[in-house]
């Protein structure tokens, strides 16, 4: 091993967090209270919506928000969701979990759902679109929103990943019901945390009500709720990761065009591209190599490993492929043929902004002696 480790994702916590952390320990206000709202309110103003509320995780918030969809009747036990197959299992839990049957279009170029896969796959059962914003990168919203409002569906976006990124000058999280995750390798976590950002009144106060076990006033219940509430520990850590967020953004982009300068013109790799109009949050910096490069996927990724430089597999097949959905019957295996393509092909390298210049810089030239054979 060469020099010091390479991490593909790295917990950035601070003075900021550590003072914030300590506040509400001093309050003697631990779960849910000032810090949590202060949270929200961040969140809102970062999707451009109303609202923001904030749950115990990612998965929670896309379950949270299918379970209300279902409480306003705009789906129905067995209704179907559309989403894309490449995501993590999270997303197809989530559907399988509201009581909802999970179909699947294929991806584009851009590892998000390809619009005109999507228009082809719709069914009259089809009430949600459930786009996924992965490595930070938003899907094209700019042609699956008007088709979902052509075709009546409601949308729920998966942005666990993609806090702050933009398409068509409009926010993420802004389009239905946006859930985003907090987890600890996400671009601002909580350790654990979720939130789901609306415009919709009376979809967030039914969200608040389904956090909070269905209570409106102490012993009222007025759903059978849950207890998905966050503690103001975890939302204090979040605030103090937000307190930086315009600079990681900004040092993730700077480390994507950096790698992506280091890289350019080697032979079988495909370069992550941002399309026209749409605004990465660079989560993940995700190449594909393929069947022209020097090494395989996983030789590349073992020998980038012995130099101390760690990658990861996001995700290494379609995820109705997994064997918890084996014959499972809310979920349809719609064929992918190039999400089964990619997964073989795609590798994440190091781009958060704990890499630094130098740890690119190695990034860049490891890969360019290991595929310029
Ligand atoms: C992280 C993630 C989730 C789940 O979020 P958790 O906070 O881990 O529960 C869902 N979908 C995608 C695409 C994710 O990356």
């Amino acid at each position: 091993m060469s020099g010091r480790e390479i991490a593909v994702s790295k917990v950035d916590v601070g003075p900021a967090e550590e003072e914030l952390v300590l506040r509400v320990l001093r309050s003697g206000q631990l779960a849910q209270g000032a810090m949590v709202a202060e949270l929200e309110a961040r969140i809102a103003e970062i999707a451009g919506v109303r609202h923001a509320v904030a749950v115990s995780n990612g998965t929670v918030a896309l379950e949270v928000s299918l379970e209300a969809l279902r409480h306003l009747e705009v789906v129905r036990a067995g209704d179907e969701v559309l989403t894309s197959p490449f995501t993590f299992v999270a997303t197809a839990n989530a559907i399988v979990h509201a009581g909802l049957t999970a179909r699947f279009a294929d991806i584009g170029d851009d590892y998000c759902l390809d619009p005109a896969a999507v228009a082809e796959r719709l069914t009259e059962r089809t009430r949600v679109l459930l786009p996924v914003h992965l490595y930070g990168l938003p899907a094209d919203m700019t042609a699956l929103a008007p088709l979902a409002r052509e075709r009546g569906l409601f949308v729920v976006e998966d942005a666990a990943q993609a806090l702050g990124a933009t398409v068509g000058g409009r926010d993420v999280g802004s389009y239905g019901l946006g859930c985003f995750s907090l987890y600890a390798t996400k671009n601002v976590t909580s350790g654990e945390g979720g939130v789901v950002t609306t415009d919709s009144d009376e979809l967030a106060g039914l969200l608040r009500l389904l956090r909070n076990q269905g209570m409106r006033d102490r012993y009222e219940y007025l759903v059978v709720g849950h207890n998905y509430r966050m503690t103001d520990l975890q939302a204090a850590i979040a605030l103090g990761q937000l307190g930086r967020f315009e600079a990681t953004n900004a040092a993730r982009r700077r480390n994507a065009e950096r790698l992506s300068a280091a890289l350019a013109g080697l032979a079988g790799l495909v370069l992550p591209a941002e399309p026209a109009g749409r605004r990465s949050v660079w989560h993940q910096f995700t190449v594909r190599v393929t069947e022209d490069a020097a090494l395989d996927r996983d030789e590349l990724a073992a020998r980038l490993g012995e130099q101390g430089i760690r990658s990861g597999v996001y995700y290494p097949r379609a995820v109705f492929d997994y064997g918890c959905f084996d014959g499972h019957p809310q979920v349809v295996r719609d064929p992918a043929p190039l999400t089964a393509a990619v997964a073989r092909q795609v590798l994440s390298l190091p781009v958060h902004p704990l890499v630094g210049d130098d740890g690119i810089d190695r990034v860049g030239a490891a890969l360019r002696q290991l595929l310029d054979a």
